[in-house]
């Protein structure tokens, strides 16, 4: 039996076929209407001549369509190829281009990127409009789908080693690149993340992490292999969270740390209590230790870490407490559960040295995270060279640094590129990050490295104050070196109204350094 994706759909419309499948808008959808959606969608990008391995590209929010657009351009044996809404003309000039995408599906608040382009889009022969309100001269969704039949289009024949997807990565650390996923790698981490998230038919799973990213795009593989409700969201403001949370009884959510942030100050001006339990997973990058505190006490949900990454479909980690731990103590426990975790059924993953060595399992030791598993990406789109630097000898190499414990739990220290050096010591900025995160007044942090003339680099602070706080430079300087080692402890502080994000909530540490150490000169 093939491990191909349509397969979850199908399971989901013989079990589950009246259950509500999706709240959009205000709109509710079972599995099985979904399902007749999809069938139309098929047959319409059929009859547009898209057959297998053919590129279909997606510039939405996190809408029932684009749910949609994933079986119905499945089914086909066609390749998903969804955009960061966040981009800029130039950049989906350069992806749909580099992508050979044929069809364009985009949402009408996004169609005005696409408008400055279109001359210059040189394999895209359609374009169609979602929640068309404005005269253009593209294709309505709605209209065109009604034109279309749900029982006659022709699955294409599926093997599991085809790819499905071309996700391009956040360009956190700069290009996007695009990764080439299979049917099969995300098949494997579906059935993984069914069992380690604990996904049943009574889960309601709102999707906050943008579906166009690695992280929400497993979701319409697991929460509907087992019939479980999708609640979309178009804009993932923490208003709109929290009273999602709250209205449809959510019992599952993935965020970036930056975004439960957010929403963690919007429920201290807001409080309510939630009747149902709720489980969020936090992924993309490391929380400081104390929002596991403050989502298990503020909110009353439990907090789950997880850690991968768009090359390895993506989660390889989750940091849940295994019951074979000793004792741990509340604030112990908040450490072991803001880490990267336990690699997850299907993955391995090792902390290696230079020389490809495993380093200590005693938790301090540093080195480079490598992963071999069911999620290793087939390759990067039209890149053969970054390939082959980032898989070698069928390990994947991260990127990322990190300490490995006594109990296999790995802890994420850095990104290589976000590493400070200061004076020969290797200094993690997420560590003084999480420092930072405990001082009342500081609602946002970021460190990297300043340049020094004695040192080398030194740590430096972004700062973004909560409302009506006030704090100087010193008393941060002061704060942190009262709770790090001297050379961790920032030597500067700058204070922004803002910090630069990525779509899914990343801070963009490459523009801070670019940026500040342009302005100073
Ligand atoms: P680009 O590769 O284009 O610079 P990106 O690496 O941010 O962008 P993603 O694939 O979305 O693109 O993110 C994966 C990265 O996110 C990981 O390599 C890691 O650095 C970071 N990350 C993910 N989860 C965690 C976590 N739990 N803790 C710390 N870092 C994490
Ligand atoms: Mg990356």
């Amino acid at each position: 039996v093939p491990l191909v994706l349509p397969r979850f759909l199908d399971r989901a419309v013989a079990l589950y076929g009246d259950k509500e499948a999706a709240y959009c808008d205000d709109r509710v959808f079972t599995y099985r209407e979904i399902n007749e959606r999809v069938n139309r969608l098929s047959h319409g990008l059929q009859d547009l001549g898209i057959k297998k391995g053919d590129h279909v590209a997606y510039l939405a929010s996190n809408t029932v369509e684009m749910f949609e657009g994933f079986y119905g351009v499945y089914q086909l044996g066609g390749i998903m190829v969804p955009l960061n809404i966040r981009l800029k003309p130039e950049d989906y000039l350069f992806i749909l281009n580099h992508s050979e995408s044929k069809v364009l599906f985009v949402d009408q608040d996004l169609y005005d990127f696409i408008v400055p382009i279109k001359d210059r889009l040189e394999t895209v022969e359609h374009i169609i409009v979602h929640y068309k309100d404005k005269e253009t001269p593209e294709i309505d969704y709605d209209a065109w789908l009604e034109r279309y039949s749900a029982d006659a289009f022709n699955r294409a024949e599926l093997d599991e080693n085809d790819v499905c997807s071309l996700l391009y990565t956040s360009g956190t650390t700069g290009n996007p690149k695009g990764v080439m996923l299979t049917h099969r790698n995300n098949y494997l981490h579906a059935l993984s993340t069914m069992h380690h998230f604990r996904i049943t038919d009574r889960d309601v799973y709102l999707h906050v992490l943008p579906m166009f990213h690695v992280n929400g795009w497993g979701t319409p593989f697991s929460y509907t292999a087992n019939g479980a409700t999708h609640v979309f969201l178009r804009k993932a403001t923490p208003a709109a969270i929290h009273n999602l949370v709250k209205a449809r009884k959510v019992t599952v959510l993935n965020m970036a740390p930056t975004v439960l942030n957010a929403l963690l100050e919007h429920h201290a001006k807001n409080p309510v209590e939630f009747e149902q339990d709720v489980r969020t997973f936090i992924a993309g990058s490391a929380p400081p230790p104390a929002f596991v505190t403050r989502v298990e006490q503020e909110l009353g949900w439990e907090f789950i870490q997880i850690y991968g990454m768009t090359e390895c479909s993506p989660v390889s980690a989750i940091s849940r407490i295994r019951s074979s731990l000793p004792e741990l103590s509340p604030s112990e426990q908040a450490k072991v559960k803001a880490k990267a975790g336990y690699p997850m059924i299907g993955c391995e993953l090792k902390v290696v040295d230079e020389n490809g060595e495993e380093v200590a399992h005693n938790g301090k030791e540093i080195g480079e995270v490598v992963y071999r598993g069911h999620g290793t990406m087939l390759g990067y789109w039209k890149n053969e060279e970054a390939t082959m630097e980032t898989i070698r000898n069928g390990w994947l190499h991260t990127g990322d640094m990190a300490t490995i414990d006594e109990n296999g739990y790995i802890d994420i220290v850095d990104r290589k590129k976000d590493v400070i050096i200061s004076g020969g010591e290797n200094i993690s900025s997420i560590e003084v990050e999480g420092v930072l995160y405990e001082h009342p007044a500081i609602l946002e942090a970021a460190v990297i490295a300043a340049p020094h003339e004695k040192w080398g680099e030194t740590p430096h602070a972004i700062v973004v104050l909560k409302e009506n706080q006030h704090v100087t430079e010193e008393e941060i300087i002061k704060f942190s070196r009262e709770r790090l080692a001297h050379f961790k402890a920032v030597t500067g502080v700058t204070f922004v109204e803002e910090l630069p994000k990525t779509a899914s909530g990343k801070i963009q540490k490459v523009h801070l350094r670019n940026d500040h150490w342009k302005a100073q000169g």
